[in-house]
Formats: C-alpha cells, structure tokens, sequence
C-alpha cells in the first residue's frame, strides 16, 4: 500500500519530500510522486501536507 496524492491540490511545495522518513516521496514536474514500494504507510506526509492533497491508500 502507499498513500494517494490528490494533484489537483499538490503544489510541490516538497514538505511531504523532507518530511519521509524512507524518502518514498519525490517532487517530479512540481507535484509529488510516491513511490509504493518504498513507502510504508506511516502517515507523517499526510499530517503535514499544507494542502491536505495526501490521503491514505486502499
Ligand atoms: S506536502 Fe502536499 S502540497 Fe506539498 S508537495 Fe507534498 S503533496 Fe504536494
Ligand atoms: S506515509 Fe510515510 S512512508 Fe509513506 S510516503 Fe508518507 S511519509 Fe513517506
């Protein structure tokens, strides 16, 4: 599982970037991508995304 990126509010800011601690998070063309494999699910991105633009995975 990872967490969804909603990028119609994504800004790139890059906070959820600095905030991962696996790195599973990279800013590609000004929005964030998340890697799946990588991310474990730990929720730090979606409680500091200023845009509220990350939600958790199904
Ligand atoms: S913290 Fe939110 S708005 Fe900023 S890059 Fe990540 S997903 Fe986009
Ligand atoms: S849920 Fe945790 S591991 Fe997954 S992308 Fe967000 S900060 Fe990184």
């Amino acid at each position: 599982m990872a967490v969804i990126i909603d990028l119609e509010k994504c800004t790139g800011c890059a906070t959820c970037e600095e905030g991962c601690p696996v790195e599973a998070i990279k800013i590609e063309n000004e929005k964030a991508v998340v890697d799946a494999e990588t991310c474990v699910d730990c929720g730090t991105c979606i409680d500091e995304c200023p845009e509220k633009a990350i939600s958790e995975g199904k």
